[in-house]
């Protein structure tokens, strides 16, 4: 058994523990002070194994930075505290464990992994291993939202970065990596007609709801599975009363491709629908929240690299391709080498059956520590 699995596997209650207290401090992105408590506890944490710990941006949203060690290079470790769940959600699934899995909000997405890379980080600490790099751990509170305010922290701190490491949920039971993730872009379609009585003018009314049902085809048909490009038409509202014919539409629009042309050209279509219907008027906003993560050479040099390590602790470590976003998108993008996808192992990220496998804990954590000290 290695060095890291032994000292990690001692810590298995340690980290069942830290995962609870996590949990149990709900953290939705809009909630400033939830959003205040988890930082605080995470930033005391850090603290006690002798990091330095920053809060940056505190009117933004107070995202954490902790770094450890010295070294003229830095690695970073990029994790997000927020969940999707809103406040209460707790009350509906409170942290539990049972048959070797923990369940609770946010336990899969992203917590336990931020659990993990912190006893990563606190064995290297506790086994006396001086990697000649600075660890920087950036704990952001926005990611779900967009990371609209630590984009620019993240971007910043990844060039500084020789590499990029993100905690996020690893992907099925064998606890793949994401080698790649789609762009996002997110738009609103609003449709304006004219009202007239649906009885008795019923020629002079201009139609918003049609209108807008025929965008929503032309919309739809943007998707192209062979090139990994989706459409969703998540949202849409439009009309009062039935025997109006309705003046007003509107339509949310989520957009997801692989690559940036695909992105660009997609974006430009959706700017530039044009109505269908004579008189109506279409008005489209929004723009691409987050470029691909695509796998560059650099990318898959590092991913090698791992899955060598892996392999060496009996980790299988495959890649995988997914459609889901997160903060490795901005770093991968300005240039700076990433492996995603590198946390927890469980399933239901975003969904009510979101749970984490305890027994995975130790080793991916162990494998994280050997990612941080030697690559
Ligand atoms: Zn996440």
């Amino acid at each position: 058994m290695s060095l890291y699995v032994d000292q990690l596997l001692k810590q298995q209650d340690a980290m069942t523990t830290m995962l609870r207290d996590m949990v149990e401090m709900e953290s939705p992105s809009d909630d400033k002070q939830a959003l205040y408590r988890l930082t605080r506890y995470m930033a005391d944490r850090f603290s006690q194994i002798g990091a330095a710990v920053e809060f940056v941006q505190p009117d933004a949203g107070d995202h954490l930075r902790a770094s450890w060690g010295s070294g003229d290079e830095q690695v970073l470790v990029l994790c997000h505290l927020d969940t999707v769940w809103p406040a209460g959600e707790l009350s509906r699934r409170p942290f539990r464990v049972e048959g070797g899995r923990a369940y609770g909000p946010g336990v899969y997405d992203m917590k336990g992994g931020v659990v993990q890379a912190f006893f990563a980080l606190k064995a290297i600490i506790e086994l006396s291993i001086r990697p000649d790099r600075k660890i920087v751990f950036l704990c952001n509170t926005d990611e779900e939202t967009g990371s609209l305010s630590s984009r620019a922290l993240i971007e910043q701190e990844a060039l500084r970065s020789r590499f990029v490491l993100v905690p996020e949920p690893a992907s099925g039971a064998n606890g793949a990596v994401k080698l790649t993730r789609k762009g996002w872009g997110i738009y609103h379609l609003t449709v304006t007609g004219r009202t007239a009585h649906a009885g008795s003018d019923h020629e002079k009314g201009i139609s918003a709801v049609t209108e807008l049902a025929y965008q929503i085809l032309k919309l739809q048909a943007l998707t192209d599975y062979s090139t990994g490009t989706t459409i969703n038409v998540g949202v849409i509202s439009g009309g009062t009363v039935f025997n109006v014919v309705p003046d007003k539409a509107e339509a949310r629009i989520d957009l997801r491709a692989a690559s940036h042309d695909e992105l660009q050209k997609t974006q430009q279509a959706i700017l530039g629908l044009a109505s269908v219907t004579q008189g109506a008027i279409l008005k489209v906003t929004g723009r691409i929240n987050r470029p691909p993560l695509e796998a560059t050479d650099r990318n898959m040099q590092l991913y090698r690299r791992a899955k060598q390590i892996a392999a060496d602790l009996g980790i299988e470590l495959p890649g995988v391709h997914v459609g889901s976003v997160s903060d490795g998108n901005f770093t991968s993008s300005v240039g700076a080498v990433t492996l995603d996808g590198i946390g927890a192992v469980g399933d239901g990220a975003h969904a009510v059956h979101e749970y984490l496998e305890l027994k995975a804990m130790a080793p991916r954590a162990a494998l994280f520590a050997r990612l941080l000290a030697e690559l």
